[in-house]
């Protein structure tokens, strides 16, 4: 996953290096020397994070830190604040002007990246969020903007899972009583733990007796209940490579061995407040805009919703150049089930058909209702070959088995398909979706119950 990390230090040499660091992992960079430079670009151009160097004549990084979360333009940015030397008191400081998260000069390629890449993750899920929100109502994202504000990281509810248990009772005690604190030191109930209870967090060690602690982690990120459950590793030095594949499996962020209070109170902040301010516009995305912007009938997101949403996702593919693909469906012969079943069969099959879409589609896959007996799918980050895939996998769905739509006889229904992928830098949402029906249209003429793909 790529993304736009703005580098901010008044010396050019730590500039030079940071970003020719990141440039090698593809990251977009983009530099400031000074706090106002940084604040001005933060403002007018999309960045993905914020790498700050404390120590900068005029206005240090604590104080551009603090204007950034400040600005309701500019707070969602995450911040990861870079200190000169390893000293608890400006880890304090960072935490009160709202840093995310630290790094500590000679910088560490490692920590580096695992810090900006969990940073970005998050930062990605909650842009999704946004961008949802904006497209469905002013109200929500106002909602979503206040809710933001509130969402503290106070409270929280954290596992500790170690085999050592004086060590879990240690890192304990530096988390209460802001935290509530559970310790597991038998890491095969792991599992059986999380489900049942609704934590914020967990932190595994890595030196689990007898129990490799990735099984733990990869457990967690499967379980429909769990999957976005942060989670923090406590790592010794010597894990280096363990500690990568932990973070490709999807472990959220960790900290190296022996914690450090306010490093840990940092990284705990982090995450909790990251997965409570994401269940809030959860939240208030399924509320204040459910009316507004789905179709009765089916549940579906409506075309005006679909008409919003396109051109966000769209002009974000193609800024990131990124795939996406855009699938029309429409059901073949539809008037003829109104004329033989009658009206109210045909309604009923409209539904079951929206209900077989949504559960043959992916979760980041947005369905919604065209018009009529048309459906439009958006397929974000999706290339030919996974598109296909989507939509043979639909139109089986919908061929395999007859619908019963409560007229005495099963009706068989079939649905053409036609796709368009982001792959002409000219497109509008209007031509995407031009495509695509040029698409159906073939579909239908060459015999219906088929998926035709535009040839760009
Ligand atoms: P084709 O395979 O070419 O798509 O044939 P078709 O019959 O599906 O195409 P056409 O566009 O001619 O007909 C669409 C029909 O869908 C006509 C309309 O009565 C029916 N329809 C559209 N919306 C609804 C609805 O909300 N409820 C019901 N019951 N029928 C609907
Ligand atoms: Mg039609
Ligand atoms: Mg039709």
């Amino acid at each position: 996953m790529t993304a736009r990390v703005l580098i901010v230090d008044d010396i050019p040499t730590n500039v030079r290096l940071l970003e020719a660091r990141l440039n090698a992992e593809y990251y977009d960079v983009v530099t400031a020397s000074s706090g106002p430079e940084a604040l001005s670009l933060c403002q007018s151009s999309d960045i993905d994070i914020v790498l700050l160097d404390v120590m900068m004549p005029d206005m240090d990084g604590f104080e551009v830190c603090q204007r950034l979360k400040a600005d309701t333009r500019t707070q969602h940015i995450p911040v990861l604040m870079v200190t000169a030397l390893d000293q608890p008191s400006d880890r304090v400081r960072g935490l009160q002007v709202g840093a995310d998260d630290f790094l500590t000069k000679p910088v560490d390629d490692m920590q580096l990246l695992a810090r900006v890449k969990s940073l970005v993750r998050l930062k990605s899920l909650t842009d999704e969020l946004r961008a949802r929100a904006t497209t469905g109502q002013q109200i929500a994202i106002e909602d979503a903007m206040r809710a933001m504000d509130q969402v503290t990281s106070a409270g929280g509810s954290i596992l500790i899972i170690d085999s050592d248990g004086r060590h879990a009772e240690r890192i304990k005690g530096y988390l209460t009583p802001e935290h509530r604190v559970d310790i597991l030191t038998q890491p095969a109930d792991a599992v059986f733990q999380v489900t049942g209870a609704h934590y914020e967090l967990a932190l595994i060690a890595m030196s689990l007796t007898d129990f490799d602690p990735l099984r733990v982690c990869s457990q967690i990120r499967t379980l429909e209940h769990t999957r976005t459950l942060p989670i923090i590793l406590m790592s010794d030095e010597v894990d280096k490579p363990k500690v990568m594949r932990a973070l490709d499996l999807g472990v959220n962020d960790y900290i190296s061995r022996p914690v450090e209070r306010n490093e840990l109170a940092a990284r705990v902040r982090t995450q909790i407040r990251r997965h409570r301010y994401a269940q809030e516009l959860r939240q208030s995305v399924n509320n204040t805009m459910a009316l507004a912007v789905t179709d009765d009938m089916t549940g579906l997101y409506n075309r005006r919703y679909l008409d919003r949403h396109l051109s966000v996702m769209l002009e974000k593919a193609q800024s990131q150049d990124r795939d996406m693909a855009l699938m029309i469906l429409d059901i073949d012969h539809f008037k003829a089930v109104n004329d033989t079943y009658g009206h109210d069969a045909g309604d009923a099959a409209l539904k079951e058909f929206a209900a077989r879409l949504k559960r043959n589609i992916r979760g980041v896959d947005l369905a919604c209702r065209f018009g009529g007996e048309e459906f439009v799918v958006l397929m974000p980050d999706t290339d030919h070959q996974q598109a296909e895939a989507v939509a043979e996998r639909v139109r089986n769905a919908i061929a395999e088995r007859s619908f019963d739509v409560g007229a005495g006889r099963p009706l068989s229904l079939t649905v053409s398909a036609g796709v368009a992928l982001n792959e002409t830098e000219s497109d509008t949402p209007e031509t995407l979706i031009k495509r695509a029906d040029l698409a159906l249209y073939r579909a239908k003429r060459e015999g219906r119950n088929r998926v035709v793909f535009d040839a760009a």
